[in-house]
């Protein structure tokens, strides 16, 4: 019986590895859920789930909420540091990392921290600190196993053959919503149309970087660093039907793919259950109708934000947490109606290219720098300048 504790419950990642959990009752136990301030999802999900204890980050729903919600039996908590708390519990072997952001990033840490397996979705966690997050389990001797359907492919791909005989890694992308828009088409695209997403129906910052592709900018960076691979083995290719999750070459010329019907809950109950494989909820490929799987190059020109992921996995250092938390800042701004959507690949190339890059920080430092790239996303106009920057941070 492994006994989990889900960061992030209340969203997409989360309610899918709630319904993992829900049909192997005698593998897998749900032992603390968390979230930000759905109060009415959470609450129920405590009633279906009975777990020890619910978490909301957000200290500022202690006045709203009422105990009387909850079972009987199921602890209530506050703060982000009964989030980091949960995830560090002796009465948890593994951790799903599944808030969205660099918020994710503190849980991924004190549950490796403290030697747990981190089931991780939150691939902000690698993109924003990735050698350090690697390094801190490779120290506690602990595995992150992944989530991103795109990573768990490959991770099972990777089981072909030795690390040395790999020639590349294919990443699939199904292109978004705008992948057979015009330029100028989508210098118009609106919210409304960049949520929705043609295959995969997931949170909204996620959904959003999907159409820009930054999604697979973030998974290149996410690669980089999970498989410790340099940047010129991976490559991106577009399979518009989300079936085959990622590809990977050994140096013999075979090609070893995963395939599945695009719906999260395989990879959430492959890295639940690894190394073992269980009949599960997930659906199943239906190959008694005709299956077309389609594959085309990426175009860096009309999706600029995937240049940026691959020259962030090469140059390293604060390169990752200063593009994670540009965009981040640019999506809300973008969703809040102040940015068009082209630009949020420019303010994210202008942040990166001003910032005072640093090849070593810290992870003080690179949670420093972050704050100081969402400031100057905030402020960036199609004007912004050298000149109008405020100071990066020392
Ligand atoms: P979502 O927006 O649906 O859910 C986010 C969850 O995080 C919610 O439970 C929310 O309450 C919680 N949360 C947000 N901010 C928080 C904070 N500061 N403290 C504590 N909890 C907080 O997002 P999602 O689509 O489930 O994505 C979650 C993560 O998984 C992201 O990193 C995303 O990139 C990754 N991911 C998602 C999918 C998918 O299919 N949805 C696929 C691959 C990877
Ligand atoms: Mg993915």
């Amino acid at each position: 019986m492994k006994r989990i504790a889900v960061l992030g419950s209340t969203g997409s990642i989360g309610t899918n590895c709630l319904e993992v959990a829900a049909a192997m009752p005698d593998r897998l136990t749900i032992d603390s859920l968390c979230a930000h301030s759905n109060w009415e999802l959470l609450s129920q999900q405590a009633k279906e789930v009975r777990p020890r204890r619910v978490i909301l980050a957000d200290e500022g729903m202690k006045q709203v909420v009422s105990r009387s919600d909850l079972p009987e039996g199921v602890g209530l908590e506050f703060g982000s540091d009964a989030v980091e708390a949960a995830a560090a519990s002796a009465d948890v072997d593994i951790v799903v990392s599944a808030i969205v952001g660099a918020a994710g990033l503190r849980g991924t840490w004190a549950a490796l921290e403290a030697g747990k397996t981190v089931a991780l979705a939150n691939k902000e966690s690698l993109v924003v600190a990735g050698p350090l997050v690697t390094d801190l389990a490779r120290r506690r001797g602990t595995t992150i196993l992944p989530v991103d359907s795109e990573h768990s492919a490959v991770f099972q791909a990777l089981q072909s053959g030795r690390r040395s005989e790999v020639r590349r890694v294919v990443l699939t992308a199904s292109g978004g919503p705008f992948r057979t828009w015009t330029r100028e088409r989508i210098e118009q695209a609106t919210p409304e149309q960049a949520l929705e997403h043609p295959t995969w129906s997931m949170g909204s910052k996620i959904t959003i970087d999907s159409a820009s592709m930054m999604n697979k900018a973030l998974e290149v960076i996410e690669a980089r660093w999970l498989f410790d691979l340099p940047a010129d083995q991976i490559e991106v290719v577009v399979h518009p039907q989300s079936i085959v999750h990622s590809f990977v070459e050994f140096v013999d010329g075979s090609v070893i793919a995963q395939l599945s019907p695009p719906d999260m809950k395989l990879p959430i109950q492959y890295a639940l259950t690894y190394p073992d494989r269980l009949n599960g909820p997930s659906p199943r490929l239906d190959l008694s109708e005709t299956l077309r799987l389609d594959f085309e190059p990426p175009d860096f020109d009309r999706f600029p934000a995937l240049s940026l992921g691959f020259e962030v996995a090469r140059q390293g250092g604060t390169c990752g947490a200063v593009l994670n938390a540009s965009n981040e800042a640019a999506v809300e701004r973008f969703l809040n109606g102040n940015l068009a959507f082209p630009d949020i690949a420019r303010v994210c190339r202008a942040v990166l290219e001003t910032h005072q890059f640093d090849p070593s920080p810290t992870l003080s430092d690179l949670l420093r720098i972050d704050q100081w790239a969402r400031k100057e996303t905030e402020r960036w106009t199609p004007s912004y300048s050298h000149s109008c920057l405020t100071s990066t941070p020392s």
